[in-house]
């Protein structure tokens, strides 16, 4: 496989552990597949990516390292749909992912191209799903696995990581200056990182739309909805559609939306203010923590592919993501604020009337509810107290 620079084409062979381009430091992408079909096998007998094998033919995809990621439920949300007075919106459950966030998805991938090029250790900077995700994996393949975080991670947070037993270790100092500081220990050390837009990372996240493909009967939604983070996600949900187009398994790519949270919106704001590069948010405050990048690596990537394929963009406040979170949950998705930014944005598209009566809409959900217990106190939960001889009395008066 050829890496590609997603600015200046700059072309890379696919023999080291690459990231972003010598050239113009703009992220590397792997080339697109143009032909390739369905492995039609039993399904409860194959991983994702033995299914889309064709679409991933740089690596052996077989269950034996496989957690069970993918293959995640797409639900009808009629009730919510006919509310906001759209046509269809289906709801992409990734919060059943064997660590409770899409981020699996790209964490095999990613994995599996780190033993292809022989290194036995692999490395994420995180606080939170895309550790507990690289924890697991390099837990089930046996890799020595290093995992820096921020000092200041509270215990809650960072003990769902140590579980699977990597090396974790908190780091002083600027938390984004690691980033690029772990490209340069990579070298030294022979760490993969398998961070949040690394190429082939990236490419494991094409399955989730070939799996809304199909579970649609390739009749994909008109906009998919991503919560934006790095913009990782996105590009490979993207990708994953222009593939199945190129190879002739759809008709049309969706339009892709970007939401994230007014409090950290650096790819909405350098869209609305019609800049080419994203610029960094000082002072990123939300409660959508998955989404808050005050430098996406992909920003730029994300702008020029959506100015091209005409996306929309979005940010919403903090009280439309804990309306949503709470709209979720009574339709039956507890997700974690991240996740419910989608719904959010969904709503102010309808309001301004962008979305409306005949269009299909899918929202991914990224991640689970219970990966942020902090948002309960958003909400305002009630909770009933009884004697037991009261029990009768007291479902008649709540009831
Ligand atoms: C990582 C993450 C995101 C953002 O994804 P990117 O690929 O960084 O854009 C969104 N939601 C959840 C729950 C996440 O864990
Ligand atoms: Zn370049």
């Amino acid at each position: 496989m050829k890496l590609f620079c997603t600015n200046c084409k700059k072309q890379y062979e696919d023999d080291s552990f690459r990231v972003a381009c010598t050239k113009c430091n703009e992220p590397l992408e792997v080339e697109h597949i143009k032909t390739g079909n369905i492995q039609y096998d039993n399904l409860f007998s194959q991983s994702p990516l033995q299914r889309y094998q064709a679409f991933f033919p740089w690596v052996d995809g077989s269950r034996a390292v496989s957690l069970g990621e993918g293959f995640t439920p797409l639900v009808n949300a009629d009730v919510l749909a006919e509310r906001l007075g759209l046509k269809e919106l289906w709801l992409k459950n990734e919060t059943v992912n064997p660590t409770w966030s899409f981020k699996d998805r790209g964490t095999i991938t990613g994995i599996l191209h780190a033993v292809k090029l022989g290194y036995k250790r692999i490395g994420t900077v995180s606080t939170g799903n895309m550790a507990a995700s690289v924890a697991a994996y390099g837990a089930k393949m046996g890799m020595e696995t290093f995992v820096f975080v921020h000092e200041s991670l509270p215990d809650e947070k960072l003990n769902p990581i140590a579980m699977y037993g990597p090396h974790v270790i908190k780091v002083q100092g600027d938390y984004e200056r690691l980033y690029t500081e772990t490209l340069k220990i990579s070298a030294e050390q022979d760490i993969y990182f398998v961070n949040s837009d690394v190429p082939f990372r990236v490419e494991g996240y094409k399955a989730l739309s070939f799996e809304i493909c199909e579970q649609l009967e390739f009749n994909p939604p008109d906009y998919v909805v991503v919560p934006t983070g790095s913009g990782g996600n996105l590009r490979g949900i993207l990708k994953g559609f222009e593939e199945f187009q190129t190879a002739g398994l759809i008709q049309a790519v969706p339009q892709m939306i970007v939401a994230q949270a007014s409090g950290s919106a650096p790819i909405v704001e350098a869209y609305e203010q019609g800049h080419e590069t994203v610029k960094r948010v000082e002072s990123p405050c939300t409660m959508a923590g998955a989404i808050a990048n005050p430098l996406p690596p992909s920003g730029n990537q994300v702008l020029r592919k959506l100015r091209d394929a005409k996306g929309l963009f979005s940010s919403v406040s903090e009280n439309a993501i804990v309306k949503s979170q709470e709209d979720l949950a009574k339709a039956g998705f507890f997700v974690q604020p991240a996740s419910a930014a989608t719904l959010a944005v969904v709503k102010n598209l309808c309001n301004a009337g962008i979305l409306g009566k005949n269009d299909r809409v899918s929202c991914i959900l990224t991640g689970s509810g219970l990966k942020y217990t902090k948002a309960f106190k958003a909400h305002d939960l009630k909770h009933h107290t009884c004697k037991l001889d009261e029990i009768n009395n007291k479902i008649r008066e709540i009831g």
